[in-house]
C-alpha cells in the first residue's frame, strides 16, 4: 500500500518538505499518558526534531488483549493535540497484514525523502527486546534510536554482534506512569487526573474504558497485524 499524507499523519500544516528531522514514537497507547508526552518533548528538544509522530500499533503482538484500535487512536490524537509539533499517524492501523517498525520507517523514508533524519523513540524497557524485532537490520539502515530513561529500568547493553541501529540514550525527567497502571487505577475507581491529559481522561470516562474486563481484540479479530 502506498501511504497518503493523511495516513502518515501530516497534521498541523506541516508538509513533508519541511521535516528534516523526524521522531517517531510507536506504542500501544492504551491509553496515551503523560509519560509518553514527556518522552516525546524531551526527544524533540534534545535532538532538535521538527516533529514527533505518534504511531499507534494496529495489533500489538506482545499483548494478549487491548482496547480497540480506534479508541487508542482517538486517545492518542486527544493527547497529542496540545503541542503543534506532535502529529498522529494511522499508518499501522490502516495497513492489513503484519506491520513491523522497519516497514513503517521505510514508508516514512519514502515520504520524507533520503535526506530526512529519522529517529525511532522508545523507552529503556522496550530497548531490551530489540533483538526480537523483525527486520532489525533493515531498521538499522533507515533510522537511529533515541532510548529514553524510564524509572526503575536500566539501559541494557547492546549484545555482542547485534545489528542494532545506533542508539542514543536520553535521560529524561522520570515520569513513573505506565498505561498498565492507568488501566488498573480506572478499574479500581482511582483517579488518573495526574496520569493522562484531560482529553484522554474525558474519553476514558465517556466511553467507560477500562472499567470492566477488556474485550480481547487480539487473535482473529479485525485490527490489522503488528509485530515489531
Ligand atoms: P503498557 O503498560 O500497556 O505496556 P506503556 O506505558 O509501556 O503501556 P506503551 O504504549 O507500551 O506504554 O509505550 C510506548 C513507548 O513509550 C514504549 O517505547 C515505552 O517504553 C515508552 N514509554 C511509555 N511510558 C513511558 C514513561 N513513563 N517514560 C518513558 N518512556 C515511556
Ligand atoms: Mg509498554
Amino acid at each position: 500500500m502506498r501511504a497518503n499524507s493523511s495516513a502518515i499523519g501530516l497534521a498541523m500544516g506541516m508538509s513533508s518538505g519541511s521535516i528534516r528531522r523526524l521522531g517517531v514514537l510507536g506504542g500501544t497507547f492504551d491509553p496515551l499518558h503523560n509519560g509518553h508526552l514527556v518522552a516525546a518533548r524531551a526527544a524533540l528538544e534534545k535532538f532538535d526534531l521538527d516533529m514527533v509522530l505518534f504511531v499507534p500499533a494496529g495489533r500489538p503482538w506482545q499483548k494478549a488483549s487491548y482496547t480497540h484500535h480506534e479508541d487508542r487512536y482517538l486517545m492518542t490524537v486527544l493527547g497529542a493535540v496540545g503541542d503543534e509539533r506532535f502529529a498522529v499517524s494511522r499508518l499501522e492501523l490502516d495497513r492489513s497484514g503484519p506491520t513491523y517498525t522497519a516497514d513503517t520507517m521505510e514508508t516514512l523514508r519514502e515520504w520524507y525523502g533520503p535526506d530526512a533524519a529519522l529517529f525511532f523513540i522508545l523507552g529503556a524497557d522496550a530497548l531490551s527486546g530489540l533483538d526480537t524485532w523483525v527486520g532489525i537490520e533493515r531498521l538499522a539502515e533507515l533510522a537511529e534510536i533515541i532510548a529514553v530513561s524510564r524509572p526503575g529500568v536500566e539501559f541494557p547493553e547492546r549484545p555482542d554482534g547485534a545489528t542494532w541501529p545506533p542508539v542514543h540514550p536520553l535521560e529524561i525527567p522520570g515520569v513513573d506512569i505506565s498505561a498498565t497502571e492507568v488501566r488498573e487505577r480506572v478499574k479500581s475507581g482511582l483517579p488518573v487526573d495526574d496520569h493522562v491529559p484531560v482529553g484522554v481522561l474525558r474519553y476514558i470516562r465517556e466511553h467507560r474504558l477500562y472499567v470492566t474486563d477488556k474485550e480481547a481484540w487480539g487473535a482473529e479479530s479485525s485490527p490489522p497485524g503488528r509485530g515489531r
